[in-house]
């Protein structure tokens, strides 16, 4: 590190890396605490996952509605492995997650008496979904909270560069390391870093979504897990130029728009989970050796998802009056940072919320709109406990610098590894297929690769065309691999 670089260190409580949706949230939790924090984002905010997200955050909200019957359905939708403990607390606490972001300004969609207007998605039982801007929930949440960081003084934003290198000092993480030089010091570090589908070729994902924080993690030792489990959209554009993979919100089919074969037909239920809907199309495709399905969303009233009529119109295709054509996409990665109900990795002083974390919440099919929920739960929580520690933050030492930076770079996937990954490890994968993986150079490939061989069933997301059926051997386990790689199942409540 130059002399310069080194005179640019700082120190904070609190260290967060990411501003999505959990980083932001996280930044601000920590500094409405009084806590000094440092918030590190590697992109622009137009580029994070949260900015994206179109349906909105599910919380039982509804008359009609319970947290029992919230948790119901993401039981359900999560296929015998979500770990009750995580979903229980989201249920519980998501509506109170809704009215903090409302007191922080965000302004979500009302109906014509000023209640909250909610939408309905795929898996839920009832309308549960909070919104805003129609299907622009991301971009409104994101914008707000990233104006109140700005305007923090307690926080100090560090924008355009990556974090390099967690730093481990006598078994707690202390701070980190970033691509420019520069070190941060803190009491705490929550990576709030997002998630992998960007690794898949065919993603619906921002292209820095290619889970880096998870290798992070990784090397510093904290435990991963459930890595084979990756949700695929149903809905992605595919054939239309300028609009490769992107996401028509399951909110849209939730207001009655309708999957067709090429014949016209409907072939099915298009508000069933996620894995259900992804893998009837999938199906299809492969019998007929058509590229799409086609969306019906001409009785839709446009002014209800402006930016997605509009995204369409920008590339020439007209919502209002033609078919779009989908097909399924790498979205959602269940998997992650292995944590408490708290947010604790596995490696004192070090936090992990939203898509890059794993709490087991989501199972092995995630309940839509659950993950901005997730998000904003999971970060206020983890907060908490990281502004428990008492540890004081220093800078580190010369040595302990030099140390940091001869860890190896950081990968990035090419075109050959996420064409394999979508190719070997996608919407049903094969044990022959997946082997060839473990030869990737991409370590989270690799990872991916042996928890996807070592689950020898087929569970929600996760279809093995040579395990085609659930096997009970494996409700409720969750593949965790150590920081030496190796692998061992461990049971979730
Ligand atoms: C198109 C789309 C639509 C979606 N719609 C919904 C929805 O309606 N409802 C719902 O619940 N979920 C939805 N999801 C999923 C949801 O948006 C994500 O799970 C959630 O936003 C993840 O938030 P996050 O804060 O964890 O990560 P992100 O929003 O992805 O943010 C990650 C941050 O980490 C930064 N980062 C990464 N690596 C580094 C590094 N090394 N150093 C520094 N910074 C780094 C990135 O720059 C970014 O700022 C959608 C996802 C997509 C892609």
């Amino acid at each position: 590190m130059s002399e310069r670089a080194a005179a640019r260190s700082l120190q904070a409580d609190v260290a967060v890396i990411g501003a999505g949706a959990a980083g932001l949230f996280a930044a601000l939790c920590a500094a409405r605490e009084g806590a000094s924090v440092a918030l590190v984002s590697a992109t622009p905010l137009a580029q994070t996952a949260s900015y994206w997200a179109q349906g909105g955050l599910a919380a039982a909200l509804a008359a009609d509605d319970s947290p029992e019957l919230h948790l119901r359905d993401t039981e359900r939708a999560g296929r015998g492995i979500v770990r009750r403990s995580a979903a229980e607390i989201l249920v519980r606490e998501a509506p109170d997650r809704v009215h903090h972001l409302q007191a922080l300004g965000v302004r979500f969609d009302a109906d014509r008496f000023g209640r909250l207007a909610l939408g309905l998605e795929g898996g839920h039982s009832v309308r549960r979904i909070v919104h805003a801007g129609g299907s622009a929930t991301g971009r409104r949440v994101v914008r707000q909270l990233s104006a109140l960081a700005a305007s923090d003084e307690r926080i100090t934003v560090l924008e355009g560069t990556r974090a390099r290198a967690l730093w481990r000092m006598e078994d707690h993480c202390r701070g980190l390391l970033l691509e420019d030089g520069r070190a941060v010091g803190a009491r705490a570090v929550v990576l709030a870093t997002g998630g992998a589908a960007a690794l898949w070729s065919r993603t619906t994902n921002p292209p820095g979504s290619q889970g880096i924080g998870l290798l992070l993690a990784h090397a510093a030792g904290a435990e991963l897990a459930d890595l084979e489990l990756v949700q695929f959209h149903p809905t992605a554009v595919i054939g239309v130029p300028h609009r490769e993979g992107f996401l028509i919100t399951e909110a849209i089919r939730g207001e009655g728009a309708t999957l067709h074969d090429a014949s016209g037909q409907r072939f099915v239920d298009e508000l069933a989970p996620r894995d259900e809907v992804a893998r009837a199309i999938q199906r299809l495709l492969q019998q007929t050796g058509a590229e799409a399905v086609g969306l019906d969303m001409r009785m839709i009233d446009p002014a209800l998802f402006p930016n997605v009529v509009a995204a369409l119109r920008s590339a020439g295709l007209d919502p209002t009056r033609e078919l779009v054509p989908v097909a399924p996409a790498a979205h959602y990665m269940m998997g992650g940072i292995v944590t408490d109900l708290d947010g604790r990795s596995t490696v004192p002083g070090l936090y992990a919320v939203g898509e890059s974390s794993c709490t087991g919440l989501h199972g092995a099919n995630r309940l839509a709109s659950n993950s901005l929920s997730e998000c904003f739960v999971f970060a206020r929580r983890a907060v908490a406990a990281a502004l428990a520690n008492e540890l004081p933050a220093r800078p580190p030492t010369t040595a302990e610098l030099e140390r940091l930076r001869d860890q190896p770079a950081l990968p990035a996937a090419g075109a050959d590894t996420r064409a394999a990954l979508w190719r070997h490890a996608g919407i049903v994968r094969s044990g022959d297929g997946l082997a060839l993986l473990l030869a990737s150079e991409h370590p989270l490939v690799r990872l991916i690769a042996s928890c996807a061989l070592a689950r020898s069933e087929s569970r929600g997301a996760h279809q093995r065309s040579d395990h085609p059926h659930s096997d009970p051997v494996f409700e409720h386990m969750h593949a965790v691999v150590a920081a030496d790689e190796s692998l061992a199942w461990q049971r979730w409540q």
